[in-house]
């Protein structure tokens, strides 16, 4: 259980009067389920490198896997803004919980929504919606991580169906995966997306073990050892790498949310502790050094809180950039990793406990700060964007 509850989230610029009721509505509900649901699980959960049992489900209950995807095919319907706040109070909680909705939402659903056919629409978002069948997002390969226009996994045409081969690595919820949508080599060298199902002779899940971040995520190998993908699971609606990339947007822009959650989490329960504990005959929130800290998380938290609402506004009006996400994903992580960081100090040996959630928060950073682009790719991106040179190759 976490020492501090869950209470009000520290909004020094009055952003709410920016928010629509619906949005605080939405944000309060997430942030319920996530005290009642998350909190007194996650510490043994990361402790013992488990998952939390029946996530999916219970994430489907709340409305928090695909919010955005249209109500049609099982989403709510919402708009960015209601899910960047899903995605902030979910890593409140933890970051394999923001982690596990990142995935589905956005590199499962998303993929499935925006290129899919309407029998795949049909036959798969209503089922991912509700949590009753989990996806895995299959790019990264053991050889091309940053660099994942050069995969090998590859697909023939057999004439009825796709005979794929290769291998995934790093993928979130490989082992619990009911489908997993992969993206591959066409004969051609071009890029498409397979949605491969667990039942498919060949395809095969290892889980990948020992980690000392996100803990409280399954992670795991997608393997294709001549796997018939029937012709109809091909994605028809895209070509190229433009197709993973647009998922990656999706998900690096509820990142930029979601590690707000972290930072706040770490933020305040540094506020309460740093006025409860004593030290030299008065709390050590009347320190200066101790309130130098406090006062730079707390700016740090509110630039990036109006970066993301400002981004989430773009966003619904279909304006963001790659580019903005990448320098929002990049800034936002880095301050909740510099803020996890700092904050574990403020609680001295206290903080390196599990009842407190820095250390926690502090490791899971790590694969933030790496996955959906590392942040030193993301850097390059922005360099890119602003000099019109690029600078990965
Ligand atoms: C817990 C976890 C979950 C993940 N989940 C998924 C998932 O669900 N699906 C999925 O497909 N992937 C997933 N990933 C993979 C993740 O996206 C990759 O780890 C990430 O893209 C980096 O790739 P890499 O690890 O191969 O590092 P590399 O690409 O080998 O990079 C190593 C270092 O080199 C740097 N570098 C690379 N290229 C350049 C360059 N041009 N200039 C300067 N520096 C450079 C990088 O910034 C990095 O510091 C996950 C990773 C983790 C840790």
């Amino acid at each position: 259980m976490s020492y501090y509850p869950l209470t009000t989230l520290p909004d020094y610029f009055l952003m709410d009067e920016l928010l629509t009721d619906e949005h605080k509505l939405i944000r309060q509900s997430v942030r319920d389920w996530v005290e009642s649901f998350v909190m007194p699980k996650i510490d043994d959960a990361a402790q013992n490198h488990t998952d939390i049992p029946n996530l999916m489900k219970e994430l489907g209950k709340i409305g928090a896997l695909g919010p955005y995807i249209p109500e049609e095919y099982g989403g709510s319907g919402l708009d960015q803004i209601s899910y960047g706040l899903i995605m902030q109070e979910l890593e409140r909680g933890d970051s394999a919980v923001r982690s596990a909705a990142s995935v589905q939402s956005s590199l499962v659903m998303f993929p499935i929504n925006e290129f899919g056919s309407e029998e795949q629409k049909r036959k798969f978002l209503p089922q991912l919606a509700s949590g009753e069948m989990i996806g895995a997002f299959g790019l990264t390969e053991p050889n091309h991580g940053s660099d994942p226009g050069s995969m090998e996994t590859h697909f023939e045409d057999k004439g009825d169906h796709y005979l794929l081969n290769g291998a995934k690595m790093w993928i979130t919820n490989a082992p619990l995966c009911d489908i997993a949508v992969v993206w591959g080599k066409n004969e051609e060298g071009k890029i498409q997306g397979l949605i491969v199902e667990r039942a498919f002779e060949g395809f095969t899940t290892p889980e990948t073990h020992n980690k000392w971040s996100l803990r409280a995520s399954k992670t795991g190998e997608l393997v294709f050892n001549n796997v018939k993908v029937p012709k109809e699971n091909l994605l028809p609606n895209v070509t190229g790498l433009k197709g993973p990339l647009s998922c990656l947007n999706s998900a690096r822009y509820g990142i930029s949310w979601g590690v707000i959650g972290a930072a706040v989490d770490c933020y305040c329960t540094a506020l309460q502790y740093s006025k409860e504990r004593k030290q030299f005959g008065k709390p050590i929130g009347g320190f200066q050094l101790q309130q130098k800290k406090l006062a730079e998380f707390l700016t740090e938290i509110t630039k990036a809180q109006l970066l993301c609402l400002q981004l989430g506004r773009l966003k619904n009006d279909h304006k963001a950039t790659p580019a903005q996400i990448s320098m929002a994903k990049r800034n936002n992580v880095k301050m909740a990793i510099d803020i996890a960081r700092e904050s574990r100090q403020i609680l001295g040996g206290m903080g390196i406990m599990g009842e407190f959630p820095m250390m926690r928060h502090a490791a899971n950073l790590e694969s933030v700060i790496t996955y959906e682009g590392t942040h030193d790719v993301h850097l390059l991106i922005t360099g890119m964007d602003i000099t019109g040179i690029n600078a990965f190759g």
